[in-house]
C-alpha cells in the first residue's frame, strides 16, 4: 500500500523565473478554459464528449499548433495538469449529478479567471524535483533551477517525489511536493514517552486539553493575527466596491490584498501548531482518543463554528491518522453524539445544558468542580479506551452508539487515490 504526504516549500524565484512561472500558470489556465469550452460546445451539439485526460491530451496535441502556436514556451506538463484537473472536475460534476458522489452538490466547472483564480500548474513526469548538491533548490523543467526559502532536501528526506504542484498564494510562489511515505521509519517511532492512554479535547480558549492535565494554549501570535485580521476586514468594508466599473477602487484592492496576506499568515500559524501537536501526541501516547467533531453540522451555530474551524479539526484528525500509523499508536475517534463536555466524569450525570461561557464544570449531584475542558478530555479518554466503562457509569447509554469508540473509517477519495490515508487504529500496527 502506497501512501503519500505533501511537503510544501516556498520558492524564491528570480524576476525572470517569476515571469516564467506566471506564464506556465497562464498556459494551464488557457488550456483549462479552452478545453472546457470545447466540451461545452460538444455537449450543446448533442455529442457525448470523451473527457478523460487522455482524450483531452489527444485533442490538444492535434490542434495546439493552430490554436496556440506559442505553446512551446511552456512545459507540456502545464497543459497536461490543466487537463487532469478539468477531467476530474467534470467527473465530479457528472458523478454528483448521478448521485454517485456523496457530500455537497458539485456544479459545472467554471472558467478560470485571470484575476480571481489561483495561478497553478503541476509536474508529474520528467526531471522535476531536487537538485543534486543544492538542497535549497528545486528543478522545474523548462524554467530551471529555482532557489527555495527552505531546505527542500531535508524536508523530502530521501523519499520519492511523484508530483510537484506550483502555485501562487498571497503573492508568493510555492511548490507542494507529493512524496511517498515510508511507514514506520519516522524518527519518533521509538521515542514513546508515556505508557497510558490519553483523551484530547480541542478547545475554544485553549488549543487542546489532554486528560492527563496537559494543556496546549493558543499562541499569542495567533490572537494578535486575529485582531489584525478583524481591523483589516473593517478597513476593507469601508472601501468603495463599485468604483472602476464594479472592479473596486485601488484602495479597496490594496485592503483586500492585506486581508489575504493576514489570512495566509493565520493559516500558516495554524498549520504549524496542528503539525507540532499531532506529531507530539503520536510520539508520546500509546493510545489517543479524539472526538469526531462534525464541522458541517456545527456551522449552524456561528460562534462555535468559528472556533471549531479555527482549531482546524479536519486537518488535526487527518494528520493524527497518518502520524499514529507511523508511530504505531492507536487512534480512537469517538462518536460525535457522545456528550463529552456535558457528562460528569466522576458520577456520569449528564447536564441538559452547558453554555460555552461556563469554563468550569460543576456537578450538582456529586459536587465535582473541574475545568470544563479537562472533564471533557477525561470523558473522551474513557469512551475511547473502554467503552463499557461509560455505560456502567450511567453515561447516556440509551442512545444507540452514543458511547462507542468507532475506529477511523477508511477515507476513499473520489480521485481514485484510495490509499492516500492510512488508518491510525490498524490492529497489528502497534510497533511499541
Ligand atoms: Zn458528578
Amino acid at each position: 500500500m502506497t501512501a503519500y504526504e505533501a511537503v510544501k516549500v516556498r520558492l524564491d524565484p528570480t524576476p525572470r523565473q517569476e515571469r516564467m512561472l506566471a506564464s506556465h500558470a497562464g498556459a494551464a489556465r488557457f488550456a483549462y478554459n479552452l478545453m472546457l469550452s470545447h466540451v461545452r460546445r460538444q455537449l450543446s451539439l448533442g455529442e457525448r464528449p470523451d473527457w478523460t485526460m487522455y482524450a483531452m491530451r489527444r485533442w490538444w496535441n492535434e490542434w495546439k499548433d493552430g490554436i496556440a502556436p506559442w505553446w512551446r514556451q511552456n512545459s507540456k506538463e502545464a497543459y497536461n495538469s490543466a487537463f487532469e484537473w478539468l477531467s476530474q472536475a467534470l467527473k465530479n460534476w457528472s458523478d454528483s449529478r448521478k448521485g454517485r458522489r456523496r457530500g455537497r452538490r458539485v456544479g459545472w466547472p467554471r472558467y478560470k479567471s485571470k484575476r480571481t483564480s489561483v495561478p497553478r500548474f503541476a509536474y508529474t513526469t520528467g526531471s522535476f524535483g531536487l537538485v543534486d548538491g543544492d538542497p535549497k533548490a528545486l528543478r522545474l523543467p523548462r524554467i530551471g533551477r529555482v532557489h527555495c526559502m527552505e531546505n527542500a532536501a531535508r524536508l523530502v528526506r530521501g523519499r520519492r517525489i511523484v508530483r510537484m504542484t506550483v502555485s501562487r498564494r498571497a503573492g508568493a510562489w510555492h511548490a507542494a511536493l507529493t512524496v511517498e511515505r515510508q511507514p514506520g521509519t519516522h524518527p519518533t517511532a521509538k521515542a514513546r514517552r508515556r505508557d497510558y492512554p490519553v483523551g484530547v479535547d480541542l478547545g475554544v480558549k485553549t488549543l487542546a486539553t489532554l486528560s492527563d492535565g496537559t494543556v496546549f494554549p493558543n499562541p499569542h501570535a495567533y490572537a494578535r493575527s486575529q485582531r489584525k485580521l478583524r481591523r483589516a476586514q473593517q478597513t476593507l468594508s469601508r472601501r468603495d466596491r463599485d468604483a472602476n466599473h464594479g472592479r473596486g477602487s485601488n484602495r479597496r484592492r490594496k485592503a483586500l490584498d492585506r486581508v489575504r496576506r493576514i489570512h495566509a499568515r493565520i493559516a500558516a500559524q495554524r498549520a504549524d501548531r496542528v503539525g507540532k501537536l499531532t506529531a507530539w501526541l503520536a510520539a508520546t501516547y500509546p493510545s489517543i482518543s479524539i472526538e469526531d467533531l462534525n464541522v458541517q453540522g456545527m456551522t449552524h451555530n456561528h460562534r462555535l463554528a468559528k472556533h471549531v474551524l479555527d482549531a482546524g479539526f479536519a486537518e488535526f484528525r487527518r494528520q493524527l491518522e497518518y502520524k499514529t500509523a507511523r508511530t504505531g499508536a492507536r487512534l480512537h475517534v469517538i462518536d460525535r453524539w457522545h456528550p463529552s463536555s456535558k457528562t460528569c466524569h466522576r458520577c456520569g450525570t449528564v447536564k441538559a445544558k452547558l453554555p460555552l461561557s461556563e469554563r468550569v464544570y460543576h456537578c450538582d449531584k456529586c459536587g465535582l468542580t473541574m475545568d470544563r475542558d479537562l472533564n471533557a478530555a477525561i470523558n473522551i479518554m474513557v469512551a475511547g479506551s473502554a467503552p463499557e466503562t461509560l455505560n456502567a457509569r450511567g453515561g447516556d447509554a440509551r442512545r444507540p452508539g452514543s458511547s462507542e469508540a468507532t475506529q477511523t473509517p477508511v477515507k476513499r477519495e473520489p480521485s481514485g487515490r484510495a490509499n492516500a490515508v492510512r488508518l491510525g487504529a490498524v490492529p497489528g500496527n502497534r510497533g511499541m
